[in-house]
């Protein structure tokens, strides 16, 4: 089949009748719900794009194998110039959704297809596991499925193994081995945008402990399987309000859920991973199944810290603020903040490394340092943008107040900004300002910047950790000692 169009996309959507929880409803019809219908047709209009000859020979390629045309999201990367195909449709995906979205149907194409690229660590446990990775991977590029994931435990008590919460299936595991397939029952916090998806795919973070074997599982399922509830977070906003007063949050919505499997069967040619402690926790380290996907985050980060820069120096300049020296000194900060991740994105596509499986991967102290920074440069960005549209940002009128004759003169005369700005120029900007560092929808942003690829403090520590091993010693410190001492023997001597 190859690359889908929209239409497709939504097509499949409707076809489906996923099990999904909002409001203590259940959802029926996912294509017309309010909440979902607009962000449908956002994940839609990515899909066409692949169709768009302006965007086609960026973003996608005629596969080797099929003959089909599909996204360079399912590249195998074996030099930099396959790195640079791919990071060509994460780019202009993230800027079509202004790094708003992060885990548009690249994000995971991406990670199967760096499993796919290393099923021999799957084989270690048995062929059969390998093959299942690479048929999956296969089936997902020549469907071009839309793929959420995972990965963590439910947040009961963390300073627990999952063998030891007070329910023994709270967090995911098997309950048995049938000839079909494993029988899973228990929950996995969090998939963002489950419910519009095509599949779910379930891996962990290394932290299984011994005892934790019916745990340590990895499987992929179409969503709508039987007995896999999504039980939604509440919406940060209700669908129904318009793109004029909420351009932003009335699009780009990425719902989370959490999943609940009530005795689930996943079939044999779906299972990777198979109750081994070993392997759930090797799955990371000796794969780095986390660089590829993570290229992707950073070139999505970038845009959304490039977007919230932008949107920052344009409410200063629509206020005519930004002569002010205070003013000016915030908005340097977040340009060269944006600076630092552009930099710091190219240095990782260049200094690329080949694995001894001949995977070419982006290096990975560039990444790990995008990583480090944006869960503080950002919420920072939204300090700032909040700390120059000020009162302003609270004040904004709706839509309907510039519609109606009986205020639309007061609107003009009271909204307008500095000269040359009008006042629904200025309004609209503060209204998308605010979405972004007010709004509900722009405090979920700022939660995923931190979170959406785990606790940035453990990050940050495994991250010094890995830095010491691969610096058993500081050449500099030593050469600086060695030189004194050898001054000091002169001076001595003297
Ligand atoms: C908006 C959003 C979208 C997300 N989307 C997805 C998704 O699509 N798929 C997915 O799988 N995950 C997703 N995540 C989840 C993400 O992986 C987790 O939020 C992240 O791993 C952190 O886990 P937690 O939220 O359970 O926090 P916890 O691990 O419970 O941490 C809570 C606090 O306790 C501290 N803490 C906990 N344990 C320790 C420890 N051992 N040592 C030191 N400190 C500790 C942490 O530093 C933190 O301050 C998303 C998260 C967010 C916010």
């Amino acid at each position: 089949m190859g690359i889908r169009t929209g239409a497709d996309y939504m097509k499949a959507v409707k076809s489906r009748q996923p099990e999904v929880y909002l409001g203590g409803r259940r959802i029926t019809n996912l294509a017309d719900e309010p909440v979902f219908k607009q962000p449908i047709k956002e994940m839609a209009r990515l899909y066409d794009m692949q169709h768009d000859p302006k965007y086609q020979n960026d973003i996608t390629h005629v596969c080797e194998e099929t003959g089909e045309r599909v996204n360079n999201a399912f590249i195998i990367p074996r030099n930099g110039e396959d790195l640079q195909a791919r990071r060509r449709v994460f780019e202009v995906w993230a800027e079509a959704t202004f790094g708003l979205m992060g885990r548009t149907p690249d994000f995971l194409a991406t990670v199967v297809t760096g499993m796919a690229t290393n099923d021999w660590f799957f084989r270690q446990y048995g062929d059969r596991w390998g093959d299942n990775i690479v048929n999956y991977y296969k089936y997902i590029r020549d469907n071009d499925l839309f793929l959420t994931h995972a990965i963590i435990n439910p947040q009961n008590d963390r300073s627990k193994a999952s063998n030891e919460q007070e329910d023994e299936f709270t967090h995911l595991g098997v309950v048995r081995e049938t000839e079909e397939g494993l029988i899973v029952r228990g929950s996995k916090m969090l998939a963002t945008l489950a419910p519009v998806t095509d599949e779910v795919i379930i891996y962990s973070y290394p932290s299984f402990k011994p005892g934790d074997e019916k745990y340590a599982i990895s499987f992929a399922l179409p969503i709508d399987t039987p007995g896999l509830r999504m039980y939604c977070r509440e919406e940060t906003q209700n669908g129904e309000r318009s793109t004029w007063d909420h351009p932003l949050a009335s699009r780009f919505e990425e719902m989370d859920a959490v999943l609940v499997f009530h005795d689930v069967l996943v079939p044999w040619e779906r299972v990777f991973i198979n109750q081994n402690v070993e392997a759930g926790n090797l799955l990371y380290p000796k794969t780095g199944i986390n660089l590829q996907p993570s290229h992707q985050s950073a070139v999505r980060g970038l845009t959304k810290i490039s977007f919230a820069t932008e949107v920052a120096c344009s409410v200063a300049d629509a206020v005519g603020v930004d002569g002010f020296l205070n003013v000016q000194n915030q908005l340097s900060e977040l340009i060269q903040g944006a600076e630092t991740i552009r930099a710091l994105v190219r240095v990782a596509e260049y200094e690329y490394v080949m694995t001894p499986h001949g995977e070419a991967v982006p290096a990975i102290v560039p990444l790990e340092t995008i990583r480090g920074i944006l869960p503080t440069l950002y919420p920072r960005a939204m300090e700032i943008l909040q700390t120059i549209g000020a009162g302003g940002l609270l004040m904004s009128p709706t839509g309907a107040d510039f519609a109606n004759p009986e205020t639309a003169e007061d609107m003009e005369k009271y909204y307008g900004g500095r000269s040359g700005v009008s006042a629904e120029q200025r309004v609209r900007l503060f209204k998308l300002a605010w979405d972004l560092c007010g709004e509900a929808f722009g405090q979920r942003l700022v939660q995923y910047e931190r979170y959406y690829s785990g606790d940035p403090v453990r990050k940050l520590g495994m991250f010094y950790n890995t830095h010491k091993r691969n610096n058993p010693s500081y050449e500099m410190v030593d050469k600086a000692l060695r030189d004194s001492l050898e001054m000091a023997k002169d001076t001595v001597a003297n």
